[in-house]
């Protein structure tokens, strides 16, 4: 933030309104379409913070706790974990990095409820989403690459075809649709998710940068 931008936050009560300088972008697409990967290389161009709702609950399965071994079972049956869980680690994340010059949003939003959430969210910050990439991948592609990667990831939802396609199916049926919630707003824009991972990339900055 410039010098000028943070002696201009508006203050109303005692919420600050950040001026609209940030860049917050949703990285969308299927499972195995390469928001992961992509968030890498993003984080680093233009200094955001990666927010993956995956690696988030990876975590609290790792640690164990009473909100991780509730997650486990739907995670590995390939099922979407409930609205409020995801939503309520989100929401922790903003609040805990005021300073974060935007963040990627990588596997969130998942629903409808989650999408609106996030604009509610945003706007208490007086901020917005700037766009949604959405990877475009053909299922066999997916399927391809989610059973290669659960050879050496141990992800148990990468190493059967059966939980593979169930996640291609929840995607397709409760998340997929947010591309219209998206394309509403004018915040839709569609990136051809095969190739090199550096011409993915490229495909990506120029749709964030234009
Ligand atoms: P992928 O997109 O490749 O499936 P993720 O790491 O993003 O991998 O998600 C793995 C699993 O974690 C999902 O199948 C789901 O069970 C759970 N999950 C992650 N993000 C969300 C979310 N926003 N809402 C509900 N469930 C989620």
């Amino acid at each position: 933030m410039t010098a000028w931008a943070e002696t201009c936050q508006v203050f109303t009560g005692s919420q600050p309104l950040e001026m609209k300088n940030k860049m917050h972008l949703v990285l969308f697409g299927p499972p195995g379409a390469g928001k992961g990967t992509q968030s890498q290389f993003l984080t680093e161009k233009y200094g955001l913070k990666h927010l993956s709702t995956g690696d988030l609950l990876r975590a609290e399965i790792k640690a164990k706790t009473p909100l991780g071994l509730q997650a486990q079972e739907l995670m590995s049956a390939g099922e979407l974990v409930p609205d409020e869980v995801v939503v309520g680690m989100i929401r922790n994340l903003l609040e805990n990095n005021p300073d974060a010059k935007g963040f990627i949003f990588d596997g969130f939003p998942r629903t409808r409820a989650q999408a609106e959430a996030l604009d509610e969210a945003m706007k208490e910050t007086g901020s917005e989403i700037k766009l949604m990439l959405a990877l475009d991948v053909p299922e066999e592609e997916l399927v391809t690459r989610l059973l290669g990667r659960g050879e050496t990831s141990g992800r148990p939802d990468d190493m059967s075809e059966e939980v593979v396609r169930k996640r291609i199916r929840e995607y397709e049926k409760k998340t997929a649709p947010l591309k219209d919630f998206y394309h509403a707003q004018g915040k839709l824009r569609k990136i051809h998710g095969l190739g090199s991972i550096v011409d993915i990339t490229s495909r990506l900055t120029d749709a964030i940068d234009g």
